[in-house]
Formats: C-alpha cells, structure tokens, sequence
C-alpha cells in the first residue's frame, strides 16, 4: 500500500514491505519509487525487524542499504550529484558529497 500525503518530512519512506508513503509532490518519480521498492526488497529479504535494528542503529548498515537504494534510483533516471548529496546530508553517515559520489558511481 502507497499513500501519497501532501506533507511529509521526507521525499519517500517506507516502513514496512506492505506500508510506503511518497510525498503527493513526487507521486510520478518513478526513481524515487524504484528506491524505496528496494527498502521493500531489502525488508523482505533481510526481514523487516533486523532491517530497522541494522538500520537506527549501525552506520555501516545504514550505508549500505542507501547505497544499494540510490544506485537503483540512479539507474533509473535519477541524477548522480542530487542523489549524492542526498546520501551526504540526509542519514547521519558522516560522508562528504565526494565520498558519496564513489560510493554511488
Ligand atoms: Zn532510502
């Protein structure tokens, strides 16, 4: 299930493999849906209670699922410098927008 809410603190979130929520204003950026399917893939695959652990608690994790969620968002059609500096300023990582530009290239 997606709502689409006109307000919402971020772009896309998902919660649960079943529960995702994209912000009305980005309701036709098929590369934003694409990003958080692959939290949903990620959920799935890794179980949603060990995603969230890994997640809120551990960097590195937390890196890691970004990583891979950008690369597919980049893959389809989203640019490399604004989803870099996404992953620089958005999730704590403590990463520079050049670090996170190799991370995602
Ligand atoms: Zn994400």
């Amino acid at each position: 299930m997606i709502f689409y809410p006109r307000y919402f603190p971020v772009a896309g979130f998902t919660l649960l493999p079943w529960l995702m929520f994209i912000k009305k204003a980005y309701k036709d950026d098929i590369s934003l849906l694409k990003h958080e399917q692959t939290h949903r893939q990620q959920m799935r695959k890794d179980w949603t209670i060990v995603f969230w652990f890994r997640y809120l608690l551990f960097k590195k994790w937390r890196m890691y699922y970004e990583v891979e969620a950008y690369k597919v968002q980049i893959a389809n059609g989203a640019s490399l410098n604004s989803c870099a500096h996404n992953l620089s300023k958005l999730y704590f990582l403590k990463i520079t927008f050049e670090q996170a530009k190799k991370l995602l290239s």
